[in-house]
């Protein structure tokens, strides 16, 4: 499968991590850290027992496997080839169920258009060539009155500080190169993007996480991470 709006380099560069990838203690730690709060995030806002759930760059799995937990139907889609079978081989030790497929977030809209009561794209936008494109795509599988959980990384100095030289320069939990600064997002940004395709933001929230005792929760400060809700109208 194919995709304009895709970095092949990115692609390569989850797809070592992906034998680590449920290993609390590897590169993947933050979003370990992270998972619990933005699945109770998405859990707040969506009913989730028997909702239709696309998790868009799903990686090896994370969030895909929480949310299915909480009772959601959920699809995941990644271009990695190594990171989709990850997360396939993962549901033999979850016991749970996830449609995984090697597909684009364009191509999960072409088969699947207005399908999905809630579409999440976490630590995704940040990495694709076409932060706009994606967010179309985003929009489209979305039934009318859906939700969109989206989060990444804010473009200021403080990010820069968080996310590249403390992650990975100097506590190295992530691989040099992970983050590219120019490509983060601030919020008026997103919502921007968010606004051209008549999605209405209901919430941004900070992402709060402390490296050293792993500790993650929402604030109001989202100068790093952040992550927020936006509704296609019914
Ligand atoms: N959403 C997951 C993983 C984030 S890591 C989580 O937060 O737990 C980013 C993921 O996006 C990687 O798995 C990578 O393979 C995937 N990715 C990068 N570019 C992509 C693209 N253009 N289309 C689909 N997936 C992409």
């Amino acid at each position: 499968m194919t995709s304009a709006n895709v970095s092949p380099a990115e692609i390569a560069r989850f797809d070592q991590l992906a034998a680590r990838w449920w290993d609390p203690d590897g590169e993947s730690r933050p979003l370990h850290d992270l998972n619990p709060v933005r699945a109770d995030y998405v859990a707040a806002r969506v009913n989730l027992r028997g909702a239709k759930v696309a998790d868009v760059g799903c990686g090896g799995g994370l969030l895909s496997e929480a949310l299915a937990r909480a009772g959601a139907q959920v699809t995941g889609v990644d271009l990695g080839d190594k990171v989709i079978g990850i997360a396939r081989l993962h549901l033999h030790e979850s016991g749970l169920s996830v449609d995984y497929r090697k597909q684009s977030s364009a191509e999960l809209a072409a088969a699947e258009p207005e399908a999905f009561d809630a579409v999440c794209c976490m630590e995704l936008i940040e990495h694709v060539p076409d932060p706009a494109a994606l967010v179309h795509d985003l929009a489209a599988m979305l039934k009318p009155g859906g939700r969109l959980f989206l989060s990444t990384l804010n473009r200021t100095p403080a990010a820069f500080g968080a996310a590249i030289l403390g992650a990975e320069y100097v506590m190295r939990l992530l691989p040099r190169g992970t983050h590219h600064y120019a490509q983060f997002l601030k919020p008026s940004e997103l919502a921007r993007l968010l606004r051209n395709e008549d999605l209405e933001l209901e919430d941004v929230s900070g992402l709060g996480y402390n490296p050293l005792n792993r500790k993650a929760w929402l604030s109001r400060r989202t100068a790093v991470n952040y992550i927020l809700c936006a509704r296609k109208p019914a």
